[in-house]
């Protein structure tokens, strides 16, 4: 008797070890994701991805996911129309109605560009660090004063940081004719008129909240408040210095958390900087807070319960 229970149990144990290994489904959204990549000049840092150890992750976890590519640097309108015709393609190809966009930096914009113009074809746009109000970086970049009292001299040392920043980013070949029209549509000014042709989600108060869904469409953002966050990454010096055009603001480096804020803003403050909300660089990013790669593993799972 007993050895027929020790058989059963072994038998058992066996049958569970051969079942194949599954994903698991915390972020297994009804609707493909799609990440959209931004920012001056890069779609990938060298060789590595932009979202660094972002896809694999929120796979594992049971997501269907898509990374997209658009100029690296064009107008949002521009990126926008190209961000359309992929997603139009992900949705053939996978059968799907919808899908739920994620779009980082220059990619926030981008992504509620395709929302307001397709609302029908967009389940949820997630804006991480979005400019979505403009950027005091992008203002010194056309050497236009960014708002607030700032005196020359920081202006000087942000302008240095950024000059190093843009080194980084696109390997030294420096920015060309398309990086000023991204530029443009990411500095205060055209942000804004951007945002009267498109301003689904965005907060209607300086600082506050977006309406949380437009034309069925679901808003959500979250967004960095720190400049240095880790000493072995070498992109965090240049974003001290950038950090400094925002005049004491909470920012990111690059953008302010107030600018950030689209929809529903599950946070605007976390302990890391631009480039860490996008993983990099390589992972080097603040051990001391949530990491980013669990943010969209989070962020996978809400647009789950949600329905999404
Ligand atoms: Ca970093």
């Amino acid at each position: 008797m007993k050895k027929v229970l020790v058989w059963c149990i072994s038998a058992f144990l066996f049958a569970l070890a051969s079942l194949p290994a599954s994903a698991g489904t915390y972020a297994q959204t009804r609707y493909p994701i799609v990440l959209v990549h931004g920012l001056f000049g890069f779609d990938n840092i060298g060789p590595v991805e932009y979202f660094y150890g972002i896809p694999s992750a929120l796979r594992n976890d049971g997501a269907s996911v898509f990374v997209v590519q658009v100029s690296a640097t064009n107008s949002t309108e521009v990126r926008g129309e190209q961000l359309l015709t992929q997603v139009k393609k992900i949705l053939a190809a996978t059968g799907a109605a919808k899908v739920n966009l994620i779009g980082h930096s220059h990619g926030g914009p981008t992504s509620r560009y395709v929302a307001s113009v397709r609302p029908d074809l967009v389940a949820s746009v997630t804006s991480v660090g979005g400019v979505n109000k403009g950027s005091a970086v992008a203002d010194l970049l056309l050497k236009v004063a960014p708002p607030g009292s700032i005196s020359n001299s920081i202006i000087a040392m942000a302008g240095n940081g950024l000059a190093t920043l843009i080194n980084i980013l696109t390997g030294g070949s420096g920015l060309n004719q398309a990086s000023l029209a991204a530029a443009q549509s990411l500095s205060t000014a055209g942000s804004l008129k951007f945002n009267q042709a498109h301003p689904q989600g965005i907060p209607t108060s300086a600082c506050g909240e977006g309406a949380y869904s437009v034309k069925g469409v679901a808003y959500y953002s979250w967004s960095g408040a720190r400049n240095y966050t880790n000493v072995l990454d070498v992109a965090d010096p240049a974003l001290s210095l950038t950090g400094l055009v925002f005049g004491g603001a909470k920012n990111d480096g690059l953008v302010s958390s107030c600018s950030s804020r689209l929809g529903r803003v599950i946070r605007d403050d976390y302990a890391i900087n631009h480039l860490d909300e996008v993983n990099q660089m390589i992972g080097l990013v603040n051990l001391f807070e949530t990491n980013p790669v669990t943010l969209y593993r989070q962020q996978a799972n809400r647009l789950k319960n949600a329905g999404l």
